[in-house]
């Protein structure tokens, strides 16, 4: 789960990590009464989960009231690389000497942490990364040893911190662990961490994290509350809420057939089937949802499965695809067919089931002789059935 820069600031901050002062704002009146509040200069900044937002015109230094109001009222309606503006941070404009760069992150194939940092930040860090790899060090911090100030300090003379900011670079690179590990994060990343303040007045000099980015590993939410402080009203999918109210791992793809299989590469290949078809017959239906239900899903699981699925207006036709292993298709058909019976409804449904209780779970369905019930041997005939199906259905609704 990504966080916007205005929620990663506020855990960079319970860390005791300096960032400036910032109100999140999300109207114009609420971004001329933050900035007010935080005094000019002051710079606004897009809320979106995507990078380069300075470079896409949407980071701007205002200075006064008027400025702030017309920048919020031109980057409140903006759409960033295909992402919606959620709202924009209102932060104190720092004077900015040096721009240097910190992420720590999950790196799979050492099993342990990487530490990813340049003294020459302030470009974007690939740019940096191809025209000046040497100036780009990658460090680890072990899985099971113990990072701690003597290693920080370590870390920070290597990276090549100018001598006066090592030992604040030292205590943010520990600040930046604690964040890490203590929020279960994927990823923590400063861009810029700044040198800022007066360049004549040496005492006025300190590190600050001007830019933040996070990802959380959403496996471990049950352990934060569900990160329900991070909820994300404006963005929200109402069927992936009600997905995850269900603990169901469900993605709106916003296509016309409903996929729902076991096992997370199934219903993967479920989804490139039935866009494979609906390219092949030519009509471009595409997949409406991801939706696995994992291993050993109940009835119970199934129905609130097909339920969300079904209310979704845009889905035409359902594609069942379930390799029964710990599954049992039995289950599933049983499911299916109680699901129909509580939504009622008549969009069609195409099952493929394979491995334990395929051929139970098959006669199941064909006892019940609903007409809206299609049964298929093989996933791709099942894809090209159910995208035909969506496609009929959608020709006839026009
Ligand atoms: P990004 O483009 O999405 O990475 O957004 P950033 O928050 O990193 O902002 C982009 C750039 O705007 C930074 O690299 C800085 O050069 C500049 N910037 C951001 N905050 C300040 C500030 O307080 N003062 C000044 N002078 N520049 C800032
Ligand atoms: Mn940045």
């Amino acid at each position: 789960m990504d966080l916007y820069e205005y929620q990663a600031r506020e855990l960079l901050a319970e860390q005791g990590i300096p960032t400036p002062d910032a109100i999140f704002a999300q109207n114009s009146h609420e971004v001329a009464q933050a900035a007010d509040r935080i005094g000019y200069p002051c710079v606004i900044k897009a809320q979106v989960k995507i990078g380069h937002r300075g470079q896409a015109g949407g980071v701007k230094l205002v200075h006064d009231r008027d400025e702030a109001i017309l920048e919020a009222e031109r980057i409140l309606p903006m759409t960033i690389h295909g992402h919606k503006v959620s709202g924009v941070l209102v932060a104190e404009a720092k004077n900015i000497l040096h721009e240097y760069y910190v992420s720590i992150s999950v790196d799979r194939s050492s099993r342990d942490f990487d530490v990813l940092a340049t003294a020459n930040g302030g470009t974007e860090v690939e740019q940096i990364a191809r025209e000046h790899p040497e100036a780009v060090k990658r460090l680890h911090i072990g899985a099971l040893g113990e990072f701690d100030i003597d290693a920080a300090r370590r870390m920070a003379e290597s990276i090549g911190f100018y001598h006066a900011d090592v030992e604040q670079a030292a205590q943010i690179l520990l600040k930046m662990w604690h964040c890490f590990r203590d929020n279960d994060a994927t990823l923590v990343e400063i861009n810029p961490l700044a040198k800022i303040g007066d360049p004549d007045d040496e005492s006025s000099k300190s590190l600050c994290a001007l830019d933040a980015k996070i990802s959380l590993d959403g496996n471990a939410a049950f352990r934060h509350d569900g990160w329900a402080r991070f909820d994300d009203p404006v963005q929200a999918d109402p069927f992936e809420r009600q997905a995850s109210e269900h603990g169901l791992h469900y993605v709106h793809l916003h296509g016309e057939v409903g996929v729902i299989g076991n096992g997370a590469g199934l219903v993967m290949s479920s989804l490139d089937a039935v866009s494979g078809a609906g390219e092949e017959q030519g009509t471009g239906v595409r997949p409406a949802n991801f939706l696995d239900i994992g291993g050993g899903a109940s009835v119970e699981v199934m129905r609130h499965s097909l339920e969300i699925v079904l209310s979704d207006p845009q889905v035409e036709s359902v594609f069942i695809n379930v390799y029964g292993g710990i599954t049992s298709c039995e289950q599933v058909a049983r499911g299916i067919l109680e699901a129909l019976d509580e939504l009622g409804g008549a969009k069609p449904l195409v099952v493929r089931f394979d491995g334990n209780a395929a051929a139970e779970g098959l006669r199941i369905l064909a006892a019940s002789s609903n007409p809206n019930v299609h049964v298929c041997e093989t996933m791709e005939q099942a894809a090209q059935l159910a995208a035909r199906l969506a496609a009929e259905a959608k020709e006839a609704r026009a």
